[in-house]
Formats: C-alpha cells, sequence, structure tokens
C-alpha cells in the first residue's frame, strides 16, 4: 500500500493501544519505514529494464512489478520475530504482520493506486481524527475543530522536537571523565 496509508493505520493502531513515545516509534519502524527496501528493489528493477521503465507507470504499480525484498518476504519473519523476542515486546511482530496483511489486501482485492485505496486510506484517517478529537473535546468543551488542529501540530512538533534533541547524556559524562 502507500506509505500515507500505512502512516495512517500504524498511528491509528498506536492510538488505540495508548502506545507511549518509543514503542509508537518502534511500531512506525515496522509498521511503514519497512517500505525503504522499495528503494533497493528499484535498484534491480532499473537493472533489469533499464532507467526508462521508471516511466511506465503501469509496470511500476503492476504487483509482480513492485520492488519489494526483503523485508517484505516471509523469511523476514525469522528477523522481525527475533527482534520481537529480544525486545520482549510484541510491537514489531504486531506492525510488520499489519503491514504485510495491508500489502496483500491492496495487491488482492483494493489495486494499486486504485480508489478504494483512497477511500480505504480516508476512513483510517476519520477514524483516527474522530478518536483523537473526542478526546481533545473531553478536555476543552469549548475548543473549536481549529484549536484542534492546533493541538496536534504543537503536540507533533513537540513529539518529533523532543526526538530529535535527545542527547546522548552518558556520552558527555564519559568524556569529561
Ligand atoms: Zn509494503
Amino acid at each position: 500500500m502507500l506509505a500515507t496509508t500505512h502512516l495512517i493505520a500504524s498511528l491509528l493502531l498506536i492510538q488505540l493501544m495508548s502506545l507511549d513515545r518509543n514503542d509508537a516509534f518502534v511500531a512506525l519502524l515496522f509498521g511503514v519505514f519497512i517500505d525503504v527496501d522499495h528503494f533497493f528493489g528499484l535498484k534491480d528493477y532499473v537493472a533489469a529494464n533499464g532507467a526508462s521503465g521508471l516511466f511506465h507507470l503501469e509496470d511500476l504499480m503492476h504487483p509482480e512489478g513492485q520492488w519489494k525484498s526483503l523485508l517484505h518476504s516471509p523469511m523476514a519473519a525469522v528477523v522481525v520475530g527475533q527482534v520481537s523476542v529480544a525486545s520482549r515486546l510484541a510491537i514489531p511482530v504486531l506492525f510488520w504482520g499489519a503491514h504485510l496483511v495491508m500489502d496483500y489486501v491492496q495487491e488482492s482485492f483494493l489495486g494499486v493506486f486504485s480508489i478504494a485505496e483512497m477511500a480505504f486510506c480516508a476512513s483510517l484517517l476519520s477514524i483516527l481524527v474522530w478518536i483523537r478529537y473526542s478526546g481533545f473535546a473531553r478536555d476543552r468543551p469549548e475548543g473549536s475543530f481549529v484549536d484542534y488542529l492546533r493541538s496536534e501540530v504543537e503536540f507533533f512538533r513537540k513529539t518529533v522536537g523532543r526526538r530529535s534533541s535527545c542527547r546522548p547524556p552518558r556520552v558527555r559524562a564519559v568524556l569529561r571523565w
């Protein structure tokens, strides 16, 4: 599926499971970012079809023409399973599994870039916004929908900002010592 659909589905699952920031990061890694392997597959696609193949949208979007590699194969279950056992968390397996199920549903039923997929993506987004807006309205009954959107932007800035400003305090301590 499109990365946007994977992102919205993962955010919805994160919301439903009330995951904290660190768990949410792992969830997004396995639920969305495994599509990074498309870029590696893309290299093989170009090698087989030439760079001009990139302009044949129909070939590119055909299920067999998609450039899915290792992380989308059943073999990856071994790796993802080990990560889950090592971290004592079911999150990697759960989100990776959800990603693969979504890809399967898209290829078997919805079609790539289809109206059905867009509708599916829009429904997931509506559910996510509805859940989050209900929470906001409960806390701030006087707040408008625009206030809600502002609060989401602020939440996003705080979440991403804090993560990127994370410094490894121990390194400083070790250096001083
Ligand atoms: Zn995928």
